[in-house]
């Protein structure tokens, strides 16, 4: 079966509209396609509902839609009548309360961890696994999204050591939480179509720590535009054995 349950569209910051995204899965021969609009993006929560509904009966017989959220999960977001939740961390809370996107741009990045971590970026490294586990341990979600997303200007502009013991240790602390909460883990490979990077979030040595865990796996190309809806599917899809939401 192909489908994609991380998907984004003019309801946020995607570049297609919800139908082209639907044409396009269709055309590509999914059997699913799940949305999941960033939940602190979308204007009108009903209005995107109602979009995705009309669509979900407009191409019935020929795919399957769902209406997911991606959920902003240190906002709060209460999960409603949503198909499914992907719980996400995009921003960081820093000890002294400053909260910034650290995955919007490179220089976000730079400028939170130098204002709010005195440019100790280890101990914001820290603090985003902190954060990750407290999602995963208290969030109403049922996928886990990108959970290595500090990843993702690492190889283009490198900030740390994937190898290093520290760094290895927060990977298997975090595997741990991962499995006792059940939850599904997405192999996202939205990094590979923008460009950032040649590998899915979660890395191959943080996979295989979930996987020798137990932790289930859902395939997701965390797509922004039409033609990027199942990028790198070939090189991820016998990568693990993927369960679906649908
Ligand atoms: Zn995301
Ligand atoms: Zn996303």
């Amino acid at each position: 079966m192909i489908s994609n349950f991380h998907t984004h569209t003019t309801f946020c910051d995607g570049a297609g509209t919800a139908e082209q995204m639907v044409v396009s899965a269709i055309e590509k021969g999914f059997d699913v396609l799940g949305f999941s609009s960033h939940s602190d993006m979308v204007k009108d929560l009903d209005a995107y509902k109602a979009e995705i509904r009309r669509l979900a009966a407009k191409y019935e017989g020929k795919i399957r839609i769902l209406c997911g959220i991606e959920a902003e999960y240190d906002t709060g977001f209460k999960r409603g009548d949503f198909d499914y939740v992907i719980g996400s961390t995009h921003y960081i809370t820093a000890p002294d309360g400053g909260r910034f996107a650290f995955d919007a741009t490179h220089d976000g990045l730079l400028n939170g961890v130098r204002d709010h971590f005195g440019g100790d970026f280890v101990a914001f490294l820290h603090a985003y696994f902190a954060q990750e586990r407290e999602m995963v341990e208290k969030y109403d979600c049922d996928v886990i999204g990108h959970l290595d997303l500090v990843r993702k200007f690492n190889t283009k502009f490198p900030y740390f050591d994937e190898s290093a013991d520290w760094y290895r240790e927060e990977l298997v602390k975090t595997a741990d939480v991962v499995a006792a909460s059940g939850r599904l883990v997405e192999v996202n490979t939205g990094a590979i179509s923008r460009g950032w990077m040649d590998d899915a979030y979660p890395s191959a040595e943080f996979r295989a720590l979930l996987r020798e865990r137990g932790v289930k796996f859902i395939l997701s190309s965390d797509s922004h535009a039409p033609d990027t809806l199942d990028c790198a599917f070939d090189r991820f899809s016998a990568a693990e054995s993927y369960v679906t939401l649908a």
